[in-house]
């Protein structure tokens, strides 16, 4: 394949039928988004926020300065996305967040801001907010309440979902940060075919299931606040994974499919083996594995 930008690699990436024991002899079709440049599900929505806010006059090519809160991946898809338009960009990522994200930000030319891990993503957006009043000729494209958001998966992944499996899809599966992946993709499969179920994963310590807030190793989903995307998108059941039962996952699938897959990847995989044991014989269930375990071994994972 001959290309000419990166950009030309974002999207259209593999999808496995995972090869394991699933109940009910299930299949469970996972989409793996760690095979996008930048290396995560992410470089979606980087590339499609930027393109919407220039396709709307809110930045201008060359000139504007992107400020972005993030807790990693999206911090990298819209350094890319800057890089490719020659826009400069600042993120603001809580200082908990993998240092290998950190690092690959500032290797695409980012400039990079931590804030208190204890002030968690809401710090970073309170930040976010006080160097876009600072900085004259500045967008912040707040992945957290862009519509542009959910609408690039809805538009990209979604469809390519509903082409790439060989039928009816019985239920999706997907961990929830932002929730524009969750919420993209439920609202088109739904519209596609109002019998697929749709299943949203959180770990222990997100909001979701009505717990109290706190802290999780299983990095990229869990919220602090219900996501403004779940308003028009419906949810018919959410399951909590402990950080536990995600990590055995991640370790699983590289010792038996050779797969090196990131925590929330390993969350929705448990999340998706319980939904196969609640479903009919030989039902199909589309899930995302978002990013990649390369990105974390500083967590020494595989230990
Ligand atoms: N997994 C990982 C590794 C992520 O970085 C993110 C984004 N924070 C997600 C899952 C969740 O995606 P979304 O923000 O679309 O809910």
């Amino acid at each position: 394949m001959l290309i000419k930008s990166v950009s030309q690699l974002i999207g259209h990436t593999p999808l496995i039928d995972l090869q394991i024991d699933v109940p009910n002899h299930s299949h469970i079709y996972a989409k793996l988004e760690m095979f996008n440049p930048g290396g995560s599900i992410k470089d979606r929505l980087g590339q499609y926020m930027i393109q919407d806010a220039i396709n709307h006059g809110d930045v201008i090519e060359g000139t504007t300065t992107i400020i972005e809160p993030t807790a990693g991946n999206t911090g990298i898809g819209v350094a890319l996305a800057a890089q490719q338009h020659h826009l400069p960009a600042i993120l603001v990522v809580p200082e908990k967040f993998s240092f290998e994200k950190q690092q690959l930000m500032k290797a695409l030319g980012a400039k990079l801001i931590n804030t208190p891990s204890d002030q968690g993503i809401k710090g970073a957006i309170k930040e976010a907010y006080r160097l876009h009043e600072q900085t004259p000729d500045s967008f912040v494209p707040m992945q957290f309440k862009n519509p542009a958001n959910p609408a690039a998966y809805y538009h990209t992944l979604a469809p390519e979902l509903v082409k790439e499996i060989d039928g009816p899809i019985d239920a999706f599966v997907a961990g929830a940060g932002s929730g524009g992946t969750f919420a993209g993709i439920a609202r088109y499969l739904k519209e596609q075919n109002p019998a697929t179920r749709t299943i949203v994963v959180e770990p222990e310590g997100s909001i979701l299931n009505g717990g109290p807030a706190h802290a999780h190793r299983t990095e990229g989903i869990g919220v602090e606040f219900i996501p403004p995307f779940f308003e028009n998108v419906q949810i018919d059941q959410t399951l909590t994974i402990s950080d536990a039962d995600a990590f055995d996952q991640v370790k699983k699938m590289a010792r038996t499919q050779g797969l090196f897959i990131g925590s929330s990847s390993g969350a929705a995989l448990a999340a998706s083996l319980k939904v196969a044991a609640q479903l009919p014989e030989n039902s199909r269930i589309a899930t995302v594995f978002p990013d990649s375990s390369e990105r974390y071994m500083s967590e020494n994972i595989y230990d």
